[in-house]
């Protein structure tokens, strides 16, 4: 359950592309995929990448987000 305190401190949430829940930035992955020709960005959280998704076009390229 987020606290208000959490809120004020953080407010950088994404929606994971693969389970649709809101996650924070912090335990998310962007991963690199490719729609209708161009690199997107997909935000993943970590329990989704974890579990093997990946994007369509995904070239095995990783990049964790640390902050
Ligand atoms: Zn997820």
């Amino acid at each position: 359950m987020p606290s208000e305190k959490a809120k004020a401190n953080k407010a950088l949430t994404a929606t994971c592309v693969a389970c649709n829940k809101p996650v924070s930035t912090e335990v998310a992955v962007s991963l690199t995929g490719v729609e209708d020709g161009r690199h997107k960005q997909y935000v993943v959280c970590n329990k989704c990448a974890n579990g093997g998704w990946r994007p369509p076009g995904f070239e095995g390229m990783l990049s964790f987000r640390r902050e």
